[in-house]
């Protein structure tokens, strides 16, 4: 990777840990970030914004997928999610906000991306997140379920492993990780050979 050429942030973890807010605010502090927007066919939440992602039919999703439309893309509890591909912004820096399998997918393609993986301080912490934000029991116990899954895959993925306990700290090491990045764009020759 050569020097000024814009990074791929991909930040990751289970749902519940509080990755949307984390790039919210990241986005928001950074100014040479900007976040990609997903598409999804599951049904907007009660109270989630309109722009949170592009809903899409499950026909219009595969009719993406058909021409390549995608970056990655995956299944997750039943429904499609996927990252359109990029269309540059100037030389700002792409944050997605994404589950593992997708992370997976941008690391293979693009072995200069930096994967952070973000973990709940407990599981008990996380439930009380899901309810949190309206999941019904059965969305609860199945995105718990499926976090037993994605932790040790994501974790051994990563490039940075990141708890979220305390918000303003999480986002504080967060910035510092894109800002090193940014510093030291040879540092993918570290993801090489290390024993995570
Ligand atoms: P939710 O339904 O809670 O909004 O999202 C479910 C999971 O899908 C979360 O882990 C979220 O990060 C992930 N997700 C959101 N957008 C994308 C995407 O474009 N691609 C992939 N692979 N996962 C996504």
């Amino acid at each position: 990777m050569s020097h000024g050429e814009p990074l791929i942030i991909v930040v990751s973890g289970p749902g519940g840990v509080g990755k949307g807010t984390i790039v919210e605010e990241l986005v928001k502090r950074d100014p040479k970030l900007w976040l990609s927007r997903s598409w999804t066919t599951r049904a907007q939440r009660v109270g989630e914004p309109a722009d949170a992602y592009v809903f899409a039919t499950r026909a219009e999703f595969e009719a993406r997928i058909a021409v390549g439309g995608f970056l990655e893309c995956t299944e997750f509890l039943g429904n499609y999610y996927g990252t359109p591909n990029p269309e540059p912004i100037d030389a700002l820096d792409l944050v997605l906000e994404i589950e593992v399998d997708g992370a997976r997918q941008v690391t293979e393609l693009r072995e200069d991306a930096v994967l952070i993986f973000v973990l709940p301080p407990s599981r008990a912490e996380q439930e009380r997140r899901l309810r949190g934000r309206g999941d019904a029991d059965q969305q609860v116990a199945e995105r718990l379920r499926k976090a037993e899954d994605e932790e040790p895959v994501g974790m051994a993925l990563a490039d940075y492993v990141v708890v979220n306990d305390d918000l303003e700290q999480t986002i504080d090491e967060m910035l510092a990780i894109i800002s090193h990045c940014r510093n030291n764009p040879n540092r993918v020759r570290t993801r090489v050979g290390r024993d995570q």
